[in-house]
């Protein structure tokens, strides 16, 4: 069917490349990607030879318009570097304008860094807040922070590794020392899901690590799991009884 096929890709695994949007992609009159070097390393470890074509929200209306036109008889596949398109990722000019123009339009889905992060962080999933990458700027910074500080969900946050350790310390300051996990190179052989919170991950990870980042902050209020020493629960103890 001619149409616009919004396709998730695998975010590190290549294993998470569902049969569907193996199927779509190789039926694909053409693939619109962010990079046509990333995607096209993509399609060759998988077999698949179509047509690329770079396309970002950046594209000038004119060569929105020609997509939009093709997906009237074509199969439009549209991907992104890596994961599902249009979450911190381009795409959502193409979909609304493909929507305007009466176009068929479909997603294949699959991995998502921020979905993945959730679920394994052990945080509350009832409600989040996916608020994409922070501005790199501090006080832009720590403006998004204050922003987002009384919303009462989860919060998620894309990272990059050199910038782990600011965004740490400015989300501590910014939100309160909460539970929180920093999620690094999802789905690959490096995988890892620290958890504390804020401020002990922002010494844990005083030193920038290498790699793709998700943070997960729990919402205000939740309450932080300690360990209560021996010493706390004396002065606790001693407190109560001063009263
Ligand atoms: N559209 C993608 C998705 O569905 O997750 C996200 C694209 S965004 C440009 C890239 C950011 O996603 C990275 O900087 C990182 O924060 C996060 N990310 C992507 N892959 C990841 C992975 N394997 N592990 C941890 N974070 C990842």
């Amino acid at each position: 069917l001619p149409g616009l096929y919004i396709v998730a890709t695998p975010i590190g695994n290549l294993g998470d490349l569902s049969d569907r949007a193996r199927a779509i992609l190789s039926a694909a009159d053409v693939v619109a990607c962010e990079d046509t070097r990333v995607t096209g390393k993509l399609l060759h470890l998988s077999g698949i030879k179509r047509p690329l074509l770079r396309h970002d929200d950046h594209a000038d209306d004119r060569a929105r318009a020609a997509l939009i036109e093709r997906m009237g008889s074509q199969v439009v596949v549209l991907v992104s570097d890596a994961g599902t398109p249009l979450i911190s990722d381009p795409g959502y000019r193409l979909v609304r304008d493909a929507r305007a123009a009466g176009r068929m339009v479909t997603s294949i889905p699959g991995a998502c860094a921020a979905v993945t992060a959730l679920t394994m962080a052990g945080l509350p999933t009832d409600r989040f807040l996916f608020a994409g990458f922070l501005p790199a700027k501090a006080g832009a910074r720590a403006g998004v922070i204050a922003e987002l500080a009384a919303v009462p969900a989860t919060l998620v946050f894309y990272e990059s590794g050199p910038r782990l350790p600011t965004a740490l310390l400015a989300l501590a300051e910014g939100l309160g020392d909460r539970e929180a996990a920093v999620c690094r190179e999802l789905t690959k052989l490096h995988e890892e899901c620290v958890t504390g919170t804020l401020s002990s991950l922002a010494s844990h990870y005083a030193t920038p690590p290498k790699g793709e980042i998700v943070i997960v902050i729990a919402p205000p209020g939740a309450p932080v799991i300690e360990e209560a020493s021996e010493e706390s629960i004396d002065a606790a103890l001693i407190a109560a009884l001063a009263d």
